[in-house]
């Protein structure tokens, strides 16, 4: 390790709250060394844009937010193909297949990666399911959708993600079938009655809905009256549900839940909750260890608690804020208040062709909260009330759906409008 690499600021992670980090070190002033880690040896992607990609309304080079004239002009040191293998806390050091780097100050932005919790193991044959995250994955599942020979999916999961997986099959003509273990769609991000008129939408797509259920089984067989030669798939995916139906499709998409990356950081060297616990300056237990975007479990807002938040506007505000901080620090003062994190407040938007799916802040219906319910005949909105010490309530959630999916239409009006209204109320 040199004297240069002494001087460093690492940022472990090229992606939104990587990439925002190093725009806020060098806007506040920070001119030494960023080295940036990274496990691809691609600009930074957006994860948002992938099933777009996958489904056919987005080009490969629309998932890049960057451009690689913006990135040259932050001047860092991107470090590609090079995975961090081990944090070395004490040592300020970062290994790497590529070797080890010392580091002054090191950002922990490496975001999360798809698991499949729960799927069995598949018998007759090897078949791994699709995820969606990567450029890989998007690939992967681009491939699969523009496959003539794949006409049944499987979406397994009925989260953000997965209902994202389920659109773009349908864009490319595929037949859904989404199977979820609870009773409705869009899990935690919903209360029933608008999950409901979600899931009206859906059926009306043709989307074959199998709620409360999972995979028990699946073995991989031979396609009946499969020929070769036609270049079609001779396999095919029999799965037998929970509740004991059975069924073919031509593959499966698995959205089972986030993990966040951090088989890197040797246990006890850091404090990890479901993350890296940050405080207001995404700052870690150790001072020169900073984290940020779906790494990080900073405050939010409703509940008080520090929690993952993974939404990309946190990502990159806590990027920006980790990055400031760090400037700030090397220059030799203290942080301020005004590059503060001010707290995280959960917010999804979500369109499966004409239906539309609006929500911001909590969904934990306590027995103090009030649930009110406003339906028209194309919208439902559900607000969720906190009574307040001092008299009055204040708003602390809302769902929106809306059967048609029009940009500057009321739907998206009234979704604003909510969020301000929620964000305005806890800050
Ligand atoms: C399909 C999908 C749809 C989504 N839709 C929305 C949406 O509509 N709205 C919204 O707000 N959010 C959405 N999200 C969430 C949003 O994409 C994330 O919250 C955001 O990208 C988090 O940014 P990040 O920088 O923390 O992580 P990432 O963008 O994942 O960046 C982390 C980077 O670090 C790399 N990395 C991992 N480990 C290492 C290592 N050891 N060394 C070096 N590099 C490493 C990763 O490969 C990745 O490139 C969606 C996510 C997915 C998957």
């Amino acid at each position: 390790m040199n004297e240069q690499q002494q001087a460093a600021v690492a940022i472990i992670g090229y992606g939104t709250a990587g990439v925002n980090a190093a725009i806020a070190l060098r806007r506040f002033g920070y001119a030494g060394v960023i080295r940036v880690f990274s496990d691809t040896n691609t600009l930074p992607y957006s994860p948002i844009l992938t099933s777009y990609y996958a489904g056919g309304q987005k080009t490969y080079d629309e998932c890049f937010p960057w451009s690689a004239e913006e990135l040259a002009e932050l001047d860092l040191e991107v470090v590609q193909d090079c995975p961090v293998t081990s944090l070395d806390v004490a040592g300020h050091a970062l290994h790497t297949p590529k070797g080890d780097f010392a580091y002054s100050k090191c950002v922990i932005a490496t975001g999360a990666t798809p698991m499949c919790y729960g799927f069995p193991q598949v018998e007759g044959g090897s078949y791994e399911p699709l995820v969606l995250r990567s450029m890989d994955d998007a690939e992967r599942l681009k491939g699969v959708l523009e496959d003539d020979s794949c006409k049944r999916v499987l979406v397994s999961g009925a989260s953000m993600v997965a209902l994202k997986t389920l659109e773009a099959c349908l864009n490319r003509g595929k037949q859904v079938t989404l199977v979820g273990m609870n009773p409705h769609v869009l899990d935690f991000n919903a209360l029933p009655q608008a999950a409901e008129r979600f899931e009206r939408g859906l059926l009306g797509y043709g989307v074959e809905l199998r709620l409360g259920q999972t995979i028990a089984a699946v073995e991989r067989v031979a396609r009946e009256g499969a020929d070769a030669a036609d270049g079609g798939r001779d396999w095919q995916l029999k799965v037998t549900f929970s509740g004991g139906d059975v069924d073919y499709f031509d593959e499966i998409s698995v959205s089972h839940g986030m993990k966040c990356n951090l088989d890197f950081v040797e246990p006890g060297t850091l404090e990890i909750d479901r993350a890296l616990v940050v405080d207001e300056f995404m700052c870690t237990s150790d001072p020169d260890v900073y984290a940020a975007g779906d790494v990080a479990q900073a405050t939010e807002l409703i509940s008080g608690q520090k929690r993952i938040v993974g939404i990309w506007k946190n990502a990159a505000l806590q990027g920006e804020c980790a990055g400031r901080a760090i400037a700030c620090e090397l220059a030799g003062a203290e942080p301020t208040a005004e590059g503060a994190f001010k707290g995280s407040i959960s917010m999804n938007t979500i369109a499966v062709k004409d239906t539309l799916f609006i929500s911001a802040g909590t969904m934990e219906v306590t027995p103090e909260r009030r649930v009110e319910v406003r339906e028209t005949d194309d919208m439902t909105v559900l607000y969720i009330f906190e009574p307040l010490p001092e008299g009055g309530e204040r708003l602390v959630g809302f769902n929106l759906v809306c059967d048609h999916d029009e940009e500057g239409s009321r739907a998206y009006d009234t979704g604003a409008m909510l969020t301000l209204r929620i964000e305005a109320a806890c800050r």
